[in-house]
């Protein structure tokens, strides 16, 4: 069987929105891709993002690993301290639409971005509410539909966060890091909705350590789809978008040399829904991950099914 990879593109600020994802609109479309993007459409906060430096172990040394400088603009870098948060849908509305357009899948990743990757877990229910549901309300005005998918910000949720995707009918959500889907418990809860993992590591986590250059990451995504099992790599507009847009070129290339299969989010997503009644359900832990700052959602072992 050929290896099967998903690109889930996670887009975190307005400069992300309006430059990377036309750049990768275009490289996928060279390489007949077609992925699945997370659009965070409130305002760009990332200069808040900053303040992570005091409370993070491995934040600094991140940013200085991945360059991030070069990543992000100093305008950027002001956005919700010396500068307004520019509201990120709002400003480029005609994107969102030409992902569809394009045959690629179209979900949510968020409003406030930093609010929810730093803050998730103090958010009171009726707040983690107020995001989705701004999220959704600019989605729907941008796209005249609700999303139904939906990636957790820095990859952070919570029984609350889920318990909202269910009470708002989204179809999966892809918030955690692991290994295959299943349902998310948080101890004596199962949730309802089918969770879609990322399962490969990220180019910002494994670029500079021990001297692992864009090649080397290249190389590690092709081993693992060797295992057979389908994969889902977690790019971001601002990185494979931005500076790394001809690594990510010579991933695919390389990725359609082998025969791999590309499949979006949500076509998997429909096809697991065919037979729910099968799908495994796994503790999500709070865990640290190589090259990452602070913690993420995690898938945990398999645990049997109690009906
Ligand atoms: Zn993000």
């Amino acid at each position: 069987m050929a290896p099967r990879l998903a690109i889930k593109v996670d887009v975190d600020t307005l400069e992300g929105f309006r430059k990377g994802v036309p750049a990768l609109i275009k490289v996928l479309a060279d390489h007949a891709v077609k992925a699945s993007f997370f659009l965070a459409l409130g305002p760009d906060h990332s200069g808040r993002a900053i303040f992570r430096i005091f409370r993070q172990r491995g934040f600094l040394e991140k940013m200085w690993r991945t360059r991030a400088p070069a990543l992000y603009s100093f305008k950027t870098m002001c956005y919700g301290t010396l500068l307004p948060g520019p509201k990120i849908g709002a400003a480029a509305p005609h994107l969102a639409p030409q992902l569809a357009a394009a045959g690629h899948e179209v979900g949510l990743h968020g409003y406030d971005h930093v609010r929810w990757h730093d803050h998730l877990y103090n958010l009171s229910p009726e707040k983690v509410a107020r995001e989705i549901d701004r999220a959704q309300a600019t989605y729907t005005a941008l796209m005249g539909k609700p999303a139904y998918s939906f990636a957790a910000p820095g990859w952070q949720c919570s029984l609350s966060s889920r318990t909202l995707l269910g009470a708002r009918n989204f179809l999966y959500g892809s918030d955690t890091r692991g290994a295959a889907p299943y349902l998310p418990a948080f101890g004596d809860t199962v949730t309802k909705v089918l969770e879609i993992p990322t399962t490969l590591p990220t180019l910002d986590e494994l670029l500079g350590f021990h001297g692992c250059r864009p090649q080397d990451f290249t190389n590690l995504v092709l081993s693992r789809l060797e295992s057979g099992l389908p994969q889902v790599l977690t790019i971001h507009a601002e990185m494979e978008g931005g500076p790394f847009l001809g690594d990510f070129a010579r991933l695919l290339s390389r990725c359609r040399g082998r025969r791999v299969e590309f499949f979006r989010l949500e076509d998997w997503a429909r096809e697991l829904l065919r037979n729910p009644d099968i799908l495994p359900k796994a503790q999500v832990n709070s865990q640290r991950l190589p090259g990452r700052a602070g913690h993420v959602s995690c898938q945990g072992p398999q645990e049997a099914r109690s009906s």
